[in-house]
């Protein structure tokens, strides 16, 4: 059996759940499952984010205290619906398929309008976002590999925190602070102003995203009213360091 032949298996084999898992929706699962029974056919492995919001992980109290009920369902509603909404019509306007991954869109955003940039990259920004949070943990930290290496790179994980924390308090208005991977595999921090991100073209810093951090008013004016650092102080207690590592993983 060949390669294509054996990949073609695994993947039939892991079936609409396990695209439904990887972020398709089931419309496009089953749309690339149908494809599959074609047997000449070249199949495409799907990769990358849909411009379609995916389910809220986890229901709208889940990050209580840190970041409260309310604040999560104005965020996830409102602000992140309108930027899969605007992507949606940016691409339509400016001839973008509407299968397009919103990585791929990114790297070459400098080929659009203005609308395009802010609403791929909010919903790309988003969509990762909700996933880099989880329940409140005691002690959250991250282990094993990627725990060396944000150790190898930033001296210690208290110094790391630090660092990331400079960058989401400094970064002036809304924004977000970025651990990415830059080229080399070498583990970065930095911080991009609007709805930008290290996947963008147009970035002065760029790489492949591993945590983010909204410091838009939005994401905590509600909480924690002009007081931005203890909202980035308590977030680390939320941080999703599974999805993290698993992002690292994919990146390196
Ligand atoms: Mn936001």
């Amino acid at each position: 059996m060949n390669n294509q032949n054996l990949n073609r298996r695994k993947f039939i084999g892991s079936g609409i759940k396990g695209m439904v898992v990887a972020g398709l929706s089931v419309s496009a699962a089953a749309e690339i499952l149908s494809s599959c029974n074609t047997s000449k056919k070249i199949i495409t492995l799907p990769k990358g984010l849909s411009f379609d919001q995916k389910p809220l992980p986890y229901p709208y109290h889940a990050l209580e205290d840190v970041i409260d009920s309310q604040t999560m369902e104005i965020h996830y509603t409102k602000h992140a619906a309108a930027y899969s909404k605007n992507l949606k019509e940016a691409a339509s306007a400016e001839n973008v398929a509407s299968n397009t991954s919103v990585e791929s869109l990114l790297g070459r955003i400098s080929k659009y309008s203005m609308k395009m940039r802010n609403n791929a990259g909010g919903h790309y920004n988003h969509e990762m976002f909700w996933n880099m949070m989880r329940p409140k943990r005691q002690g959250n930290m991250p282990s094993g590999e990627l725990a060396l290496e944000i150790e190898k790179h930033f001296g210690s994980f208290e110094s790391f925190k630090l660092q990331f924390s400079n960058a989401a308090a400094g970064r002036f208005g809304s924004g977000w602070a970025w651990l990415y991977v830059a080229p080399g595999n070498v583990l970065k921090i930095g911080s991009t102003p609007n709805q930008d991100n290290p996947l963008m073209d147009i970035s002065t810093i760029k790489g492949s995203p591993l945590l983010g951090l909204d410091v838009w008013e939005h994401a905590y004016y509600l909480k924690y009213q002009n007081k931005r650092a203890d909202y980035i102080a308590n977030w680390w207690s939320i941080v999703n360091w599974d999805f993290v590592n698993s992002l690292w993983q994919k990146a390196i």
